[in-house]
């Protein structure tokens, strides 16, 4: 490491240049070697000017191809430096050759390594931020990721209904396993593109693409009557109360979502376990869907 740190003190900046300086030196012994002998020689320099000239010639040619080839050599470790820049950035990079036996080539197949475990890494640590530790759906951050901010479509905010007694009654525990049900049930209700997401506490909200009044209200109705036929606690079955909103072209995602709580806090007001949606264009008024009825307004 001495003689680096010693090139390292007149050239800091590039390693490239560093390897230069030494080629240059090197290639130049031998013109140097001839001019110190005909210094010394009878005539001086004056006498050997064509052996010098032709000398000189070899060497600025020589020294020309050996800094080409020498740069040329340093492509794998302007490559590893690019890769190891652009993976501290977060991008991610094609893999480097990881055939050559030399040094370098093991360095290369360590950054390949490198890598590799931080892009894994970095995508482990992203999926646990996005999940749902106890029901394993995807949480608040989880569904920002997936459901775009401004997309036709609907979004049901769920809530389980009387959830404090669950917990008051039977234990913290028994509320986890109502809600890894409540999670299963609804999960198992949806269409494949349909997002659910656990917001917190027993809150779920889904996210329906595309859906229209129709497909939204149905799959409204269904998680409701899904979860009260399916989840159970001590025999007795579990209800939820679920707002409503649709989202046109131009809606925003989180002012549908308040759309749809608002909703959901007039479905707790009007009896819990039923769909209520909230309706921009009557003017705010708010439509019931009471357990067996048909749609009403309220
Ligand atoms: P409502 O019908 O009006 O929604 O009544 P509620 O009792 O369901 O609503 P409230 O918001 O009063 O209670 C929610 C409860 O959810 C309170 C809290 O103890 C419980 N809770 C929140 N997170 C968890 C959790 O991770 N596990 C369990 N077991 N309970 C939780
Ligand atoms: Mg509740
Ligand atoms: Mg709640």
């Amino acid at each position: 490491m001495l003689f680096y740190a010693l090139l390292d003190r007149a050239f800091p900046n590039s390693f490239p240049i560093k390897v230069f300086a030494v080629a240059f030196v090197g290639t130049h012994v031998p013109l140097i070697a001839v001019v110190i002998y005909a210094l010394i020689q009878t005539g001086g320099i004056a006498a050997h000017l064509d052996v010098l000239a032709l000398l000189l010639a070899a060497t600025l040619t020589g020294c020309g191809g050996t800094l080409a080839g020498l740069w040329a050599l340093l492509a794998p470790v302007r490559r590893m430096n690019g890769a190891i820049e652009s993976l501290e950035r977060g991008d991610s990079i094609p893999a480097l050759p990881d055939r050559h036996r030399d040094e370098i080539g093991a360095l290369m197949r360590l950054t390949n390594l490198m890598a590799d475990s931080m892009l894994r890494r970095q995508q482990q640590a992203q999926t646990a931020a996005q999940t749902d530790p106890l029901t394993g759906l995807p949480n608040r951050r989880g569904f920002d990721a997936r459901v775009p901010q401004q997309a036709p479509g609907a979004i049901l905010f769920l809530d389980l209904d009387r959830f404090k007694r669950v917990n008051d009654t039977y234990g913290h525990a028994i509320g986890d396993d109502v809600l890894r049900q409540a999670a299963t049930v609804i999960s198992a209700a949806l269409r494949r593109e349909d997002v659910v997401a656990r917001f917190g506490g027993e809150e779920f909200v889904i996210w329906l693409p595309g859906a229209t009044r129709d497909t939204a209200w149905s799959t409204g109705e269904r998680l409701r009557l899904a979860i009260a036929g399916s989840v159970r606690v001590a025999e007795q079955p579990v209800t939820a109360s679920i707002g409503l909103a649709l989202c046109a072209a131009e809606d925003r995602r989180e002012t549908v979502i308040a759309r749809a709580d608002a909703a959901l806090y007039a479905a707790k007001h009007r009896g819990r376990n039923r769909v209520v949606e909230r309706c921009e264009e009557a003017g705010g008024e708010t439509f019931a869907f009471a357990p067996g009825r048909s749609l009403r307004a309220v």
